[in-house]
């Protein structure tokens, strides 16, 4: 059995009242997936985060809160931003140069965010019990947690080097190449590789 992967929604000019629908998760980790919240950047450069209850429900699907939270409205203004650093790291790797210290310096403004927070409390029958602060299951941490995931693919070149943007000219996502000889060039194969093998294909029969 073939596993397609369903073809990405078109997109309106201003998704309304909910970017989700528009959401796609090819990026091969959460630092990425949350750059291509805003979509076609090469084009029209969509946001699909659209309101702050957009930012906790894409926080939950990337299983990174685990439940739908109240997220406060200053935390869509911070997602975006934390998601343009994120980016700029992105592209400053796709090209080969040094990042915007800019970009460098808010993503590790997130780091202090990311860590575990333990705590000990009291349990049944008063035995301690280890788990984390409520706290921590905060929109912010898991902002932070988003940026540790940047941190690691921009901080370390072994990973940097398979940061990727679709090769399609009709696409702009990014993506993190994980196959063995790091060669990947479309976001999926399903949707955008298919298109170019297509283009190529009506190309030759043009020239035949
Ligand atoms: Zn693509």
């Amino acid at each position: 059995m073939v596993t397609v992967t369903a073809p990405i929604p078109e997109v309106p000019d201003q998704p309304s009242p909910s970017g989700a629908p528009y959401w796609y998760w090819l990026g091969g980790r959460p630092a990425l997936d949350l750059v291509n919240t805003r979509r076609e950047r090469w084009r029209r450069d969509v946001d699909c985060l659209v309101t702050p209850a957009d930012v906790g429900e894409w926080l939950v699907r990337a299983a990174l809160l685990p439940a739908p939270m109240r997220v406060p409205s200053a935390v869509l203004a911070e997602a975006r931003e934390l998601r343009e650093a994120i980016d700029a790291g992105a592209r400053a790797a796709v090209a080969g140069e040094a990042a915007d210290p800019a970009a460098v310096t808010l993503i590790d403004d997130w780091l202090v965010l990311a860590g575990s927070r333990p705590a000990l409390l009291p349990g049944p029958g008063g035995l301690p019990v280890l788990g984390e602060r409520a706290a921590a299951d905060s929109p912010r941490r898991a902002l932070g947690m988003v940026a540790l995931d940047a941190a690691r693919m921009l901080g370390i070149p072994a990973e940097r080097e398979r940061v990727r943007i679709c090769g399609s000219e009709t696409c702009s996502a990014r993506f993190y190449d994980r196959s063995p000889a790091a060669v990947r060039r479309w976001c999926s194969m399903a949707s955008c590789g298919n298109v170019a093998k297509a283009r190529r294909h009506r190309a030759r029969a043009g020239a035949a």
